[in-house]
């Protein structure tokens, strides 16, 4: 495979970065996952709006981050990804220096780009739903920013897979706010509820994508919390992201959900969010 490292493109094995990189020592970086449809890059500009966001948020300085839309598809071709499912991760760092925790002067951010073949989840997964778990928000305050520091993400997630799960949902505060790498909804009395856009969730570029679908579809939104006291009340859950779509949630901690069965709702933002996808 062919990756990108700081102005090169060069094979993976040969890609690496200085264990001074501020990346390695203190997660001082900034990621993006998108998703390639049959060779075409899904909502790149949303990814790259919300990179330029995250760097702004953390004062790196990256000039030409419209150029990184290039990069992805020169790697696209040269690893002949033009069709099937790929993914491409962008990740920047703020680059090389002895380590100290306060910003290096005059130090060029470490910028890294990869594509990767994506193998699909099973379809069963979208048709008969998966499983969850809850979990403490250990998170920091900052879960807008896409952070490498995924620390908290990798505890949580790993407690659904030994759980027998697909994801862990964060409780913050009584209230399910998202997923360890998804949003999350639910939908009560046919009204798709989701935590609103704040310093506490990532602000899902699929979350968007859906909230429009669900408006021009006349399901009702409103952005507000889901209890976590009221979790099992719901007719329907669901998770929203780049990898995973809509996927509809049939248990929680061993409960079901509903009739343990994916719900209306959530095979109709399926099916929109699929054509919208994959047209
Ligand atoms: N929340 C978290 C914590 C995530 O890691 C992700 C996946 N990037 C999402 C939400 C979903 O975001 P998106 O739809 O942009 O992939």
């Amino acid at each position: 495979m062919q990756v990108y490292l700081n102005g090169e493109f060069i094979p993976a094995e040969q890609a690496v970065v200085p264990v001074n990189d501020r990346g390695f020592l203190f997660a001082d970086g900034v990621y993006e996952v998108a998703r390639v449809y049959d060779g075409r890059v899904f909502k790149m500009p949303e990814h790259l709006r919300r990179l330029a966001d995250g760097l702004a948020a953390i004062r790196i300085e990256l000039p030409d981050i419209e150029g990184l839309t290039g990069i992805a598809e020169h790697l696209l071709d040269e690893n002949r990804l033009r069709s099937g499912g790929a993914t491409v991760y962008i990740q920047v760092t703020r680059g090389v220096a002895p380590r100290k925790h306060a910003f290096p002067q005059g130090v060029e951010p470490t910028v890294f780009l990869a594509v990767n073949p994506y193998a699909e989840p099973p379809l069963e997964y979208w048709t008969d739903g998966v499983a969850a778990i809850r979990y403490p928000d250990i998170r920091w305050a900052r879960c807008d920013i896409k952070s490498v520091s995924l620390l908290a993400n990798v505890l949580a997630n790993e407690a659904a897979h030994a759980a027998g799960g697909f994801e862990a949902l964060f409780v913050r505060d009584g209230v399910v706010i998202e997923g360890s790498h998804s949003n999350f909804a639910a939908v009560y009395d046919g009204t798709v509820v989701t935590y609103p856009l704040c310093n506490f969730i990532l602000p899902g570029i699929t979350r968007a994508s859906v909230l429009g679908l669900a408006r021009d579809l006349g399901i009702p939104v409103r952005e507000g919390p889901v209890y976590d006291h009221e979790l099992f009340g719901a007719a329907e859950l669901f998770l929203l992201g780049t990898t995973t779509e809509v996927m509809p949630i049939v248990r929680v901690d061993g409960r079901a959900i509903g009739n343990g069965r994916p719900g209306p709702v959530t095979q109709r933002l399926i099916e929109a969010y699929r054509e919208l996808a994959r047209g």
